[in-house]
């Protein structure tokens, strides 16, 4: 709960079995617009972290079996509440992740909607009939996996937890979520709260926060230990690397979803609007600390000139601050080491040629909103994920050349592509090497029933609707011999 006049939260503890209790000590919960503490968070070790993978456990056998429409409608009320709670939620982007108020409400608002799209996800199919060369009734049946740890992301908090645990609770599995460091609360104590209030059986929902030096250790708990059956990891590719490693020397089921270089494709048909609001909302939204974010926008030559001018005009609008002025749209960058991996690639460019064309100012952890011209592949900023707000624009001259630079990458999330020719879009999607294309509009986009993750260095597995079911159970075939298999007679 926040306190109204600090917009601090009172913390209760981890959450675990249904109980508030204490970790091994405190860790600073720091608010990014200021460096000041914002809240004092427990911080769990291995202990901890059994006692929740424990909890789950035994929370999963009455969670998998109650009857699914139980399930559902508990979940509904979990949209319900966390509405009733959604100024608190956004608050907390706010001051905890230093977002600006309208990521924060969008964020709201698309949470309810996840938690209504894993209750729907309730009564859908869980299996298929199959012809049987014997005639027998022969069933591929989803079952639910057991408990499913849960390691999310800062820069989302609210949507990229609750993707990562509603579809897998929705369908039967129990759930350890451990947040990011920097969003504990946002990410991670929010939520037991709500689930709490919600009714929600005490274990089938704990959360365990751990400061930066402790995850390591509770992050190897959360795999190692046999009674997790999987893993939804939302995070940097290095450390979604070494965990897809972990996972596979254990035979673990993961979803994985990684960082991303996404391009925006201009065609010289584009809509110019279109073309600088997609390329704007695109790379600055939340201070390009987005996987989707637009990092390079790649734009036809003929109309390379205008836009530039036309989208450095639209950039130059967008206000840069502390983000409880709500009119501040562009924020912090979370930490110090977010400031110093921009600076680097900035300046790794500039001294190899790129050119400034907009902003490049950096104050502690304020980064102005930055256009970059002349970028070239020997640069860093070229390949290299930035997380900061930072576009590169390149003009190009053929629909090949747009498709090979966009695709010189070791990532593979999102791309958009901007033209009046859907047709000769869709030619191009085709070649994109991306998990996601979207024709008219930016590379962020997220709708909670659709399949969303990356290629490549961007992950594997997908979230979303069914394909959230597909990665949180096991398939099962299950068949009914009526008599009809004849074995070998020497049998
Ligand atoms: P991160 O990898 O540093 O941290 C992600 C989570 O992993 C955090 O909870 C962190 O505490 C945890 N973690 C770190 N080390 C760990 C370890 N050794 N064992 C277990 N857990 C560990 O990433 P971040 O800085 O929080 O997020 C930014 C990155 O995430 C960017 O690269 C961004 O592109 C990516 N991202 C991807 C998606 C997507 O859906 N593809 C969405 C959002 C962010």
């Amino acid at each position: 709960m926040l306190d109204a006049t600090t917009t601090a939260p009172q913390i209760k503890g981890l959450y675990i079995d249904g109980r508030w209790v204490p970790g091994a000590g405190q860790f600073d919960d720091l608010n990014p617009n200021d460096g000041s503490v914002w809240a004092r968070v427990p911080n769990a070790g291995i202990s901890e972290t059994k006692q929740a993978i424990e909890a789950a456990h035994r929370a999963f056998p009455d969670w998998a079996n109650r009857p699914f429409q139980e399930r559902a409608h508990l979940i509904l009320k979990i949209a319900d509440v966390w509405e009733a709670r959604a100024a608190d939620y956004v608050a907390a982007a706010q001051y905890e992740g230093g977002g600006w108020y309208g990521k924060g409400m969008f964020e709201a608002g698309h949470v309810a909607e996840t938690f209504r799209a894993a209750a729907g996800l309730c009564y859908s199919s869980i299996g298929e009939v199959l012809p049987s060369e014997h005639r027998k009734v022969s069933t591929a049946i989803r079952v639910s996996m057991g408990v499913v740890g849960v390691i999310s992301p800062w820069n989302v908090p609210g949507i990229l937890t609750s993707r990562g645990f509603a579809f897998a609770m929705a369908f039967g599995n129990t759930i350890v979520l451990k947040p990011s460091e920097e969003t504990p609360y946002a990410g991670g104590l929010f939520f037991a709260e709500i689930l709490e209030e919600a009714g929600i059986p005490p274990g089938v929902f704990n959360v365990i926060t751990a400061s930066r030096e402790r995850t390591p250790e509770v992050g190897d708990e959360l795999i190692d230990n046999p009674l997790v059956k999987g893993i939804s990891f939302t995070g940097s590719t290095p450390v979604g690397r070494r965990i897809a490693a972990k996972c596979g020397a254990h035979l673990k089921k993961c979803c994985i979803e990684l960082g991303g270089k996404d391009s925006l494709i201009v065609l010289e048909d584009a809509d110019m609007d279109r073309a600088t609001s997609s390329a704007s909302f695109g790379a600055f939204m939340h201070q390009g600390q987005i996987c989707m974010s637009v990092e390079k926008v790649l734009v036809q030559e003929q109309l390379y000139p205008e836009f530039l001018r036309q989208f450095v005009a639209r950039v130059s609008k967008l206000k840069t601050g502390d983000t409880a002025d709500k009119s501040n749209v562009i924020g912090p960058l979370i930490n110090d080491r977010q400031v110093a991996r921009v600076q680097a690639q900035l300046d790794d460019a500039i001294a190899k040629g790129a050119k400034v064309a907009l902003g490049g100012g950096i104050s502690g952890r304020f980064v102005e909103p930055t256009i970059l011209t002349h970028v070239t592949p020997d640069m860093d900023i070229w390949r290299d994920e930035t997380f900061g707000p930072v576009a590169v624009v390149t003009p190009f001259k053929t629909d090949a050349e747009a498709i090979a630079m966009s695709n010189d990458t070791e990532y593979g999330l999102s791309s958009g592509i901007i033209t009046a020719n859907e047709e000769r879009a869709l030619a191009m999607a085709q070649h994109l090497e991306t998990g996601m294309c979207h024709v008219n509009c930016s590379c962020i986009n997220d709708e909670p029933h659709a399949p969303f993750g990356g290629t490549k260095a961007s992950g594997v597995g997908r979230h979303g609707g069914r394909w959230a079911m597909e990665t949180f159970s096991e398939t099962r075939w299950i068949t009914l011999d009526r008599g009809g298999r004849p074995y070998p007679p020497v049998f």
